[in-house]
């Protein structure tokens, strides 16, 4: 038996073929019909079907029992529990006590489920997802400018630019499927990196501004001002699709050269040699990823590379684009579809009109829906430490590792009565400190689909059963609605496929219209369709990138220049903590906080299995540290001890640690960018010395 399926790992979204003999072998490769891998691979999708495999697997619902530890019990016992906890404590304290933390891992109509599950049946009012921690900002920013959280681009734009600028990214290890999509470009294009750190991308670039690392707004707006010094701006474009150029010109005035060039520590020369590389390019292409939706001033800085393509209109255009490449497999879906911080189908909460018109596709009274925002992930954090909230549900996340400034995060769940973990192992660093965790297949044990970078919707499929007793998330939400009482209301979401009807529904009209795919054999037959696909659409081409008729969302039809006054990074460095500490992906066979990845001997093999901090050589001669030695990074958080990894990866002051290792968020600063609310995982201020 052969299905196609997608990968459960990143948001590249690749597809595979895989097979399983009678024997019940399984052998997975590469698609090489899928317009998005085209037979290739990195190394975990190769083997992503492997984690399922290990034997922490949880296979039974785990409950806490007197003397204090998890012990298996039945899935009516686990579900008497989960409701009865959940209800006696809004009892208690009221309806918004309970919140629900859910995830980019999981397929749209999971979390579709998950969101409505949650708001209109349980009475939530607050739950987010993960996609704060990486994508958030990316979402605010797309919304501002152009009126909805819609990424303009397609992967073909890798293979049509002619000027390609990285910002804060570090493809070939993060993204390699598209790095091998970009290395098929025939224009011979200047590939351009912007980042503090020489990554693995820095050294395949033609050329690569090492720039401080508070200092990304700054050169933003410092190429814009050079820009517009030397008349290198498309003048009809702005003219007639844009809205507030004049305001932004004046604000880009102070941004010289010479000043921005102390800010970035990069010459003037460099400066002017970047705005003229952008003015020459024919399509000029911008892919941002978490150096930008992770700096503290986050949305700022994608605005800002916003404003550079649509003041030299590159946009909208083969090869063009302001283009956010996105973290986790289903973050899109997450974006529009999760019912956390719009209605699904990207409505607004405040909207009455928005809620009436949800309402009546879903059949449900338009009270349920609120009529208010949820708080965002460190807002809920916040308000369990203030003892408001008192029972959360984590839904496919490990935050007691990737949360920032993780030991407060560790101390503050200790302020809640009920802790529920809904994960597929039964140990990651989350699921230890649950009162109830609830076990869930994986990706390759259920049917849905994701929505890739490129706003492609892919599906997943069936390879084989969850183990033990475990259910799919999908299965989990409708017996938990059974059991609180809702089930009623979800009588219509009978499977994955059924829901996706319902979203086709909740979508007609919408900038993410999906009203014109048939079902889940259509998107496989067409090699996952990009939204938008409304109803009578006749053209599946394989690759379709937004705004090439300089229509844009907002009811005027224009994008708006977006703009803010430049902050200093919020932690300062000083005489007791005199570093940077910078942080992002280790290597290509690492994911996230490797609850899986880990679980594969291959992969493990290949990367460091101690946590390791990158330091010059200069820094690291002065204060006395050698190669491989153990040293001990500290901040005003905490302090670790990690391996040196000596070298001109960092330049002297700055030091990196990768986000994969449980000790690195002891020590990041906990700064949440004002406007998309996502942590600021790149600035630090640490000291380090020899163990
Ligand atoms: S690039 Fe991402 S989607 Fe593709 S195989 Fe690797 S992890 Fe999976």
């Amino acid at each position: 038996m052969a299905v196609c399926s997608t990968c459960g790992y990143c948001s590249t979204g690749c597809n595979f073929t895989i097979t399983t003999s009678p024997s019940g072998e399984i052998k997975v490769a590469p698609n090489p019909d899928y317009p998005v891998n085209k037979g290739t691979s990195c190394p975990k999708g190769f083997l992503h079907l492997e984690p399922l495999k290990a034997n922490d697997r949880a296979t039974k619902p785990l409950l806490r029992n007197a003397k204090g530890e998890l012990e298996q019990v039945s899935w009516d016992a686990a579900l008497d529990a989960f409701v009865t906890n959940f209800k006696m404590i809004q009892k208690k304290y009221g309806k918004e006590s309970v919140a629900f933390l859910g995830t980019g891992q999981l397929p749209t109509e999971e979390l579709a489920l998950l969101g409505c599950l949650g708001k209109f049946g349980m009475g939530l009012v607050h739950g987010d997802g993960n996609t704060r921690q990486c994508m958030a900002t990316a979402a605010k920013a797309y919304k501002l400018s152009f009126g909805f959280d819609a990424p303009p681009f397609t992967y073909h734009d890798y293979e049509t630019s002619d000027v390609l600028i990285f910002i804060g990214a570090n493809p070939v290890i993060a993204h390699p499927v598209m790095w091998n999509r970009i290395k098929k470009n025939q224009q011979n294009p200047q590939l351009i990196l912007i980042d503090p750190r020489k990554t693995e991308t820095a050294a395949k670039v033609s050329r690569h501004f090492p720039i401080a690392p508070d200092s990304l707004l700054t050169l933003l707006y410092g190429l814009a001002h050079v820009l517009i010094a030397n008349g290198w701006l498309d003048e009809p474009y702005i003219q007639n699709t844009t809205k507030g150029f004049d305001a932004f010109r004046q604000h880009v005035a102070p941004f010289t050269p010479e000043s921005v060039s102390n800010k970035t520590g990069l010459g003037v020369q460099d400066i002017f040699d970047l705005a003229e590389i952008i003015h020459n390019g024919k399509r000029v292409s911008f892919w941002w990823t978490m150096g930008v939706n992770q700096n503290f001033q986050a949305v700022a800085c994608a605005q800002a590379i916003i404003n550079l393509a649509l003041m030299t209109g590159n946009i909208g255009r083969p090869g063009t684009g302001p283009n956010s490449i996105t973290g986790q497999a289903n973050a899109m879906g997450s974006r529009i579809f999760s019912n956390t911080t719009s209605i699904i189908g990207g409505y607004d909460f405040l909207n009455r009109d928005h809620r009436r018109k949800v309402a009546d596709i879903l059949g449900i009274d338009a009270g349920l829906i609120p009529d208010r925002n949820s708080m965002a992930y460190d807002e809920i954090l916040k308000s369990v430490q203030k003892g408001d909230i008192k029972g959360l549900w984590i839904v496919c996340t490990n935050p007691f590792h990737s949360w920032i400034n993780r030991s407060w995060f560790e101390k503050t769940m200790k302020g809640l009565e009920y802790l529920v973990v809904q994960d597929m192992y039964h140990d990651t660093d989350t699921a230890k400190h649950a009162d109830l965790v609830l076990a869930a297949a994986a990706c390759g044990e259920k049917e849905g689909t994701f929505i890739n970078s490129e706003r492609r919707i892919g599906v997943i499929r069936k390879v084989m059963d969850p183990p033990g007793d475990a259910l799919s998330d999908f299965e989990i939400f409708k017996r938990i609605s059974q059991a609180w009482g809702c089930g009623d209301m979800f009588s219509e979401w009978s499977s994955p496929a059924a829901v996706f009807e319902i979203l086709k529904r909740v979508s007609k009209g919408q900038p993410c219209d999906i009203s014109g795919i048939k079902d889940f054999d259509m998107i496989e037959r067409c090699g996952g369709i990009q939204w938008p696909c409304p109803e009578g659409l006749n053209d599946f081409a394989q690759e379709r990138r937004l705004f090439e008729d300089g229509r844009y969302f907002h009811d005027d039809g224009k994008a708006r220049f977006c703009f803010t006054d430049v902050e200093q990074a919020p932690e300062r460095t000083d005489e007791a903590y005199p570093f940077v500490l910078l942080t992002g992906r280790g290597t290509v066979v690492q994911w996230h906080t490797q609850t899986r990845t880990d679980k594969v001997d291959t992969l493990r093999k290949m990367h460091p299995a101690d946590v390791y901090v990158e330091i010059s050589s200069a820094d690291a001669e002065r204060l006395g540290i050698g190669q491989g030695q153990w040293a001990v990074v500290r901040s005003r958080r905490g302090e670790v001890r990690a391996r040196a990894l000596v070298g001109g990866k960092v330049k002297p002051g700055n030091v990196f640690m990768p986000m994969h290792y449980f000790e690195t968020n002891e020590l990041t600063f906990p700064f949440f960018d004002p406007m998309s609310r996502e942590p600021s995982y790149k600035y630090a201020a640490v000291s380090i010395r020899p163990e």
